[in-house]
């Protein structure tokens, strides 16, 4: 199966800068976790992020058979 780059997240976090491809995260709280304490941050829209692909996966959002490490698994970064 050939991987196909993914589309550009619709959201990040203000905070942690986390992706979220999830349109329903818009204005609702970040769902990351850092130490066992959960990110104050907020999912922004994030049409007017400016993306770029991520350069460990090429934006296919995994490395072989795992999630890519760099990107969380989304393919691009804010
Ligand atoms: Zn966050
Ligand atoms: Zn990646």
């Amino acid at each position: 199966m050939a991987l196909s780059v993914k589309p550009k997240p619709l959201a990040v976090c203000s905070v942690c800068q986390m992706p979220s491809v999830r349109r329903e995260d818009l204005n609702h709280r970040c769902r990351s976790t850092f130490q066992g304490r959960r990110c104050y941050g907020t999912f922004k829209s994030g049409v007017t992020v400016l993306w770029d692909r991520c350069e460990s996966c090429k934006g296919h959002g995994q490395v072989g058979t795992q999630p890519c490490a760099e990107c969380h698994g989304f393919g691009w970064r804010p």
